[in-house]
């Protein structure tokens, strides 16, 4: 039954569905969001914190285009880490903790708040195709929605099923519904379906945890913000009247490893129950335990999740092993000898459509109309599925009003070296960003997020002309004070010599933009723009050596590897790296560089090892 008329459906209200829709929304497309649960918009299914290496980059690159993470999360945020500290600027990157639930209510308000977005609660079982485009979708409840777009962004809910021991049943997430009338579309239009896994730890009632015997893991002071647009703006902010709260770190036993070599077999992956393919980077700690049979210990933070809550996620504890061992396991701990488990801890498996099916702007190509976004193109994380959301959200948008389709280039940000790496890779596990997949790594930086992508987030409409107004002033004001410094020079005397120095050449990692004035020059005043001018001016050198390199690597796509070469032999490149170049044998450096997981710094590595980089 025809009941209505949207410009885009976007199917699920998660991290990927919500960036979708409200681009959409934004963008001016009268937008329909369906959700099996309208109370779980923005639910934080795994850990509640956002950002991390690479991934913050991808939050400050939503926001420069307009989306609403970085807002949501200087909202809520109850801790704030800048990661990366000790090593250059060019690589920090923010990290927050979150109140799960205030997260989750910022977000179902700004969706309910947005002007053309309409919320149903419902389950999409089909899409309707008429002459390989998109005309309609179809839900449970039989209703039909004609639509000229379609975000499908179903996280782990299609088919999905949970896994505790050897007890398992059908669900999306923790004990919610999971959707399944979508498998048989994709089966039908000829789709490949693949089958990934993932695990979150059980959830830990802290007024049975012994903070006494435990490290505290405090955050920084001032908190670094993630929106460029969080008041005031450039500086630093904390919600007014709140503190941070603190994290702990404690560490697995003997004890704990002993608990999962004699319970493996009970385990659903290594009891042979799962299937499908988990992620390398977030590993159970069953998986830890048998990989790195070496360590006697591993590292877990315990996160709260709230401020008001006694929920506490033990970060590195995830796993699929019975309720009952999980007691066990967990109170073999430092600090958790009593611990009570409030939520067990689960694997999840569910399907997910090879990302090769898509052009770079996130459309399939097999039907015009067609978006996918998020743990539905085999990613894993809130970020990942965010930026793939908000560029699949414009698309859609775009392609409703019949014009031309953006892309993001990979060299412009980590939101297009994903989705380049997704569409002409595909995933053979879940893809989870990393700096080291970059070959741009010192441009693509937190700091210049919005200069690099607010243009595009204003010519789409998603940033106001005030909001780009003020861009543009600023980057005016860095590109002057750059100018000003390289045009400047400063006699000092070394030893019995009086030497010339640019302030740029005065710049090391012991001097900062501020140390300038004892030689006499003016620094900026504006904190960001301050940062920035610094930034720029440290890093141009190795930012050119980083552009000549990238030239040398592209003449070098074809240079063939010897059929005999022992991949073991090769320094400096990862255990995930030599694997998979075992597997796949190839016999040019430029096959080797579109494998999934071959990095740019595997393939240098390679490289010198067979003497081609000069
Ligand atoms: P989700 O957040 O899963 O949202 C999917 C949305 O789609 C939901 O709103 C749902 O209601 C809706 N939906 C689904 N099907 C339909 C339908 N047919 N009709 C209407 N609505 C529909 N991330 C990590 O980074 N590392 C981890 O180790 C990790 N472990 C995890 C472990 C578990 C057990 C789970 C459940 C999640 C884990 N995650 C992990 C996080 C998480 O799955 C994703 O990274 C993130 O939530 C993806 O966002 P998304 O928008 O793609 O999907």
């Amino acid at each position: 039954m025809l009941v209505d008329e949207f410009d885009v459906a976007v199917v699920g209200g998660g991290h990927a569905g919500i960036e979708s829709a409200l681009a959409c929304a934004r963008m001016g497309a009268k937008t329909v969001m369906f959700v099996l649960n309208a109370d779980s918009i923005g639910q934080m299914s795994c850990n509640p914190a956002i950002g991390g290496i690479a991934k913050g980059i991808v939050v400050r690159e939503i926001d420069a285009l307009g989306g609403e993470m970085g807002k949501a999360i200087d909202s809520v945020g109850i801790q704030f880490k800048m990661l990366n500290t000790r090593k250059g600027k060019a690589v920090w990157s923010p990290r927050a903790q979150a109140d799960k639930k205030l997260y989750r209510e910022y977000m179902k308000r700004v969706c309910e708040n947005q002007e053309n977005l309409y919320i149903k609660q419902d389950e999409v079982v089909d899409i309707i195709v008429e002459k390989d485009r998109v005309v309609a979708v179809k839900t449970k409840l039989g209703l039909e929605y004609r639509v000229r777009a379609v975000v499908v962004t179903t996280g782990t809910f299609l088919n999905g099923t949970i896994y505790i021991g050897d007890k398992t049943f059908p669900a999306g997430r923790a004990w919610e519904p999971r959707s399944e009338g979508l498998s048989d579309f994709y089966k039908r239009h000829g789709f490949p379906l693949l089958r990934f896994k993932t695990g979150t730890p059980a959830r830990l009632d802290r007024r049975t945890i012994d903070f006494s015997v435990l490290e505290i893991a405090p955050g920084d002071d001032p908190p670094p913000k993630f929106s460029f647009w969080t008041e005031p703006v450039g500086t630093y902010w904390f919600p007014k009247g709140k503190k941070q709260i603190n994290c702990w770190i404690t560490y697995t036993t003997p004890k704990t490893h002993e608990i999962i070599r004699k319970n493996l077999h009970r385990t659903a992956l290594y009891g042979g129950l799962i299937k499908g393919i988990g992620p390398r980077y977030c590993p159970s700690i069953e998986d830890k335990v048998v990989k790195f049979g070496d360590k006697d210990r591993h590292q877990v933070f315990l996160e709260p999740e709230g401020w008001d809550t006694i929920e506490i996620y033990p970060n590195g504890l995830s796993t699929s092993l019975p309720e009952e061992i999980q007691w066990e396991l967990y109170r073999s701990i430092p600090g958790l000898e009593k611990v009570e488990l409030i939520r067990p801890a689960y694997a999840i498996e569910y399907d997910v459509v090879s990302p090769t099916e898509l052009y770079p702007t996130l459309e399939t190509k097999r039907i015009r109309g067609l978006f996918h976004a998020g743990n539905f193109n085999g990613t894993t994380g809130y970020e990942e599925a965010a930026g793939q959301g908000i560029l699949a959200g414009i698309n859609a948008a775009l392609r409703a009003f019949g014009k031309e389709p953006i892309y993001l280039r990979r060299d412009e940000s980590y939101i297009g070296l994903m989705v380049d790496d997704l569409t002409t890779k595909g995933v053979l596990e879940p893809y989870r960003l990393f700096t080291s997949r970059s070959e741009c790594r010192l441009y693509l930086r937190q700091d210049n997020a919005i200069f690099r992508l607010s243009k595009l987030g204003y010519e789409l409409g998603l940033l106001n002309v005030d909001q780009y107004k003020l861009i543009k002033e600023l980057k005016k004001e860095v590109e002057n004070w750059i100018e000003f410094y390289k045009s400047q020079k400063v006699a000092i005397a070394v030893g019995s010599d009086v030497r010339s120095y640019s302030p740029t050449q005065l710049l090391t990692s012991e001097r900062s933009i501020d140390d300038l004035k004892t030689y006499g020059f003016e620094v900026p005043h504006h904190p960001f723009v301050k940062e920035e001018v610094e930034i720029e001016l440290r890093y141009e050198p190795y930012m050119e050596r980083e552009r000549k390199l990238n030239e040398k690597l592209k003449k070098l796509e074809d240079v063939k590897i010897p059929e005999e070469i022992d991949y073991d032999k090769v320094p400096g490149i990862t255990k995930e790296a030599k694997e998979k170049l075992k597997r796949f044998r190839p016999l040019t450096v430029g096959q080797a560089s579109r494998i999934d997981g071959i990095t740019p710094a595997t393939i240098t590595s390679l490289l010198a090892f067979l003497g081609k980089l000069d």
